[in-house]
Formats: C-alpha cells, sequence, structure tokens
C-alpha cells in the first residue's frame, strides 16, 4: 500500500491521538478531529491516572506487549523532558495465599520465569515496608518494581501537541455524525452542520461513542461505568512512594486498586468490576451503595484513609468488548476503515505501542497481536474462560 494516504482519525483519546502520531511518522497526511477541548472532559483518557503494569496473569502477550509499553514511557518521558510516567512500582496484595491458577501467582510465576525481579514479601514485610496497609489481613503479595502510574490528561494534552508539531491536521469542534461512503469505500466523515472531513482511509477511535457512529458493533463493545474516588489527606507525603506505591488489593476478586498521592496531595483508588451498563451520554455519577463499599473497603484495608473526607468521586466508562481484548483492525466488508478501540479498562498503559498496533492494522501488516485484535465475530465465551484484565 503507498504510505502516502490520507487519513482522517476520528477521535482525540489515546487510541486516537496515538494511531495518529504514529500513521504520520510513517507518511502519511493525518487529520485527528474531536469536539474538543483535547483532553475531552468526557474522554476516558482524561483522568489524574493510569496503572502502568505488566503483571497480565498467564498472558503472556499483553505482558510482552506492558514491557514493550515501558520502554516506551521511558522514552517518552525523556522526550517531553518531564515524566508523566511515574515508574514507582506496583503492589499487589492478596488476603489468601497466592496460588497457582490465580492471577497474583500465575503473573509471578510468567514474571519472574521472565528474568523480571519481582520481590515476594515475606512475613513482616508489609507492616515494615508499607505501613498504611492492614498487614493482619493482607498475608501474601509481591512487589514489582517495573510499573507504576501514568498522568492520563496530561499526557493526552501533550501527545495532541506532539501530533501537532508532527504535522498532524488537529481539528477540534467536529463531532463525527456519519461516516461518508463511495460505493464500498467509507471515505470521510460529516458533522451535524454538514461540515465533512474526506480521506482515503477513516480511523474510528471514538471510545464509548464509537457504537453511536459503528451501530454494527453494537453487540461487540458497550459503555461500562465504574466507580472513581479522590481523597486529599491532610499530609500527603505518607501516602507517596517507597512506601505507598500504586497498588491492587485482591483485585481480581475485590475490584480495588489504587495510586499514590499526585503533586497536588491527591489519592485515587477505584473498583474494576462488572460495573454499570450505560449509555455513553449518561450523567457520570456514582451511587451511595458504590461509595459505601469504598470506605468499607478502606476501613478493613487502609484504615488511615477511612475516615478523610471525599475529595471527588465520578463514574468513568469503559468501552468493553464482550472478551476483554482490544479492537484494532480493518473492516472486513467495507474498504477503507479501521477501528482502534475496545480499551476494556486496561489501554492506557499501552499508548507507547497503540498507534503501532492501528497503523499496522491500516496498512495491513500483520503483527504478534493482528489476530487477537482483530474485527472478529461475537464468539460463545465460558464465564471460567475469562481472564482478568482489568485496570
Ligand atoms: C475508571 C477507569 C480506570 C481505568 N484505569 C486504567 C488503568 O489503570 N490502566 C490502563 O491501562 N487503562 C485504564 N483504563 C482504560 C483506559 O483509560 C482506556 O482504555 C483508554 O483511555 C480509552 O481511550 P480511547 O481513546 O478509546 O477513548 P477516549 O479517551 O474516551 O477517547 C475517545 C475520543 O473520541 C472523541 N469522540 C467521541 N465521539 C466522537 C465523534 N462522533 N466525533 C469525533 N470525536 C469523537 C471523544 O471526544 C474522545 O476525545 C481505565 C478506564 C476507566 C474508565
Amino acid at each position: 500500500m503507498p504510505s502516502d494516504n490520507s487519513v482522517l482519525v476520528i477521535g482525540a483519546g489515546i487510541f486516537g491521538l496515538t494511531a495518529a502520531l504514529e500513521l504520520q511518522q510513517r507518511g502519511h497526511q493525518v487529520t485527528v478531529a474531536d469536539p474538543g477541548p483535547i483532553p475531552h472532559p468526557l474522554a476516558t483518557s482524561n483522568d489524574l491516572s493510569r496503572m502502568v503494569r505488566i503483571d497480565y496473569g498467564a498472558d503472556g502477550l499483553y505482558s510482552t506487549l506492558g514491557a514493550d509499553a515501558i520502554e516506551g514511557w521511558r522514552r517518552w518521558n525523556a522526550g517531553w523532558g518531564r515524566d508523566l510516567f511515574h515508574e514507582d512500582g506496583m503492589l499487589l496484595l492478596t488476603s489468601a495465599p497466592m496460588v497457582a491458577g490465580e492471577f497474583e501467582q500465575d503473573s509471578y510465576d510468567l514474571l519472574t520465569g521472565r528474568g523480571f525481579p519481582l520481590e515476594m514479601l515475606a512475613h513482616g514485610d508489609l507492616a515494615r515496608r508499607f505501613p498504611h496497609w492492614n498487614s493482619e489481613y493482607y498475608i501474601d503479595g509481591y512487589f514489582n518494581p517495573m510499573a507504576g502510574w501514568a498522568e492520563a490528561g496530561e499526557i493526552t494534552a501533550s501527545l495532541a501537541q506532539d501530533a501537532a508539531n508532527a504535522g498532524v491536521s488537529v481539528v477540534t469542534g467536529f463531532s463525527a455524525v456519519r461516516l461518508l461512503q463511495e460505493g464500498n469505500r467509507v471515505s470521510g466523515a460529516s458533522a451535524p452542520d454538514g461540515t465533512e472531513l474526506r480521506a482515503d482511509w477513516v480511523v474510528v477511535a471514538a471510545g464509548v461513542w464509537t457504537t453511536v457512529l459503528l451501530p454494527e458493533l453494537a453487540d461487540r463493545m458497550w459503555p461500562v461505568g465504574q466507580p472513581v474516588f479522590y481523597f486529599k489527606p491532610q499530609d500527603p507525603s505518607t501516602y507517596r512512594p517507597p512506601s505507598f506505591p500504586p497498588w491492587a488489593a485482591d483485585t481480581p476478586r475485590s475490584g480495588w486498586y489504587g495510586f499514590p498521592a499526585n503533586h497536588e496531595g491527591v489519592v485515587k483508588m477505584a473498583n474494576h468490576g462488572p460495573g454499570r451498563r450505560v449509555h455513553p451520554d449518561a450523567d457520570r455519577v456514582i451511587t451511595a451503595e458504590e461509595e459505601a463499599l469504598c470506605r468499607a473497603f478502606l476501613s478493613q484495608s487502609l484504615p488511615s484513609l477511612a475516615s478523610v473526607p471525599m475529595h471527588e468521586s465520578k463514574m468513568c466508562l469503559y468501552t468493553d468488548t464482550w472478551d476483554g481484548d482490544f479492537w484494532i483492525g480493518r473492516d472486513p466488508e467495507r474498504q477503507g476503515l479501521v477501528v482502534a478501540t475496545g480499551g476494556s479498562g486496561h489501554a492506557f498503559k499501552f499508548a507507547p505501542v497503540l498507534g503501532g498496533l492501528a497503523a499496522d492494522a491500516l496498512e495491513g501488516v500483520e503483527n504478534p497481536y493482528s489476530q487477537r485484535f482483530a474485527w472478529r465475530p461475537l464468539a460463545e465465551i465460558k464465564k471460567e474462560d475469562m481472564r482478568y484484565v482489568g485496570e
């Protein structure tokens, strides 16, 4: 395929911006369009923090992709001249002994087998090294130094700037309502006022709004609301690494994970669970029950935070695919259309490598991930076969 196609990317979240940047660097003429501002206030890529980890249970594919992404984060930090990715490590705790077949032990085994220097917690380590945690309740776990968190909203803004600097035309004030088609070829998109943006290729990267433009995908991906909580303790310094790194506490079973205090002293935590299926434009508020569950978790696990007043809370939307895998592929039926979305609550960490996957899909280049993330038919999946992938 010629490497000088015009490409319209719809959506300037992490999928769209990384695709735009990579495609422009590969020689295409790229426009990325979003209602704006970037980051869009309702975009999933717009938050204080996102977890970056390579711990993916026995799933070696995501783990490999994660390790490549961490190399990329280090390069991006160097390029930005400031650290928007904080390599603070990650603490994974369990309230029962870790066992093979469960997320934590499988992650530990896979990663140590690949030579990563994980630190298994010995008796007394939790109380000594990470004193905010209830060390009577959490009896097992490990610390992975190759992990951390990313300042998601800041990074999204920086990537928009990087894209513009690389020659991408970054258009705000454009909300696509319809894809344009000539014969069997998608050729652009139009906005409510009739404005049209035309291109040889269209990449739809509209996050939870993807199925508004492509309703035929609504049986394979959908928006799911998950609660997020923010606290501002009086002395945030004790909620920073090394004694308070990013954490996951019984997460595949409890859903809870969180982050150290950021530069404004805000400590964030969230729950990765079944969530609530919602409309992308639904009110982003949490329920009293979700807040009560958060308080109960804190009382049991992080007692020093249990009585700290809530600074803020919100519902954040995943674009969940039915199988938890990303959706980065060409439409097998129409020409000129790629979809890059389906983050399923865990895509941000891969930002430095996502653009390459989308660009490969557009150029028809096979990579080790193409098949897993391809445009695929809905298939039967047994509950016991579902992997834990979240956050
Ligand atoms: C609570 C929560 C916690 C998470 N935690 C983690 C984590 O710890 N680690 C991790 O790796 N991932 C995490 N994720 C997942 C990660 O944040 C997402 O997978 C990723 O940000 C999704 O990016 P996106 O580009 O698909 O969507 P978005 O960021 O939502 O971007 C979509 C863009 O499309 C634009 N758009 C929409 N409709 C149109 C249209 N019609 N025309 C033009 N533009 C349009 C929007 O304005 C928006 O800017 C989390 C997600 C949530 C909700």
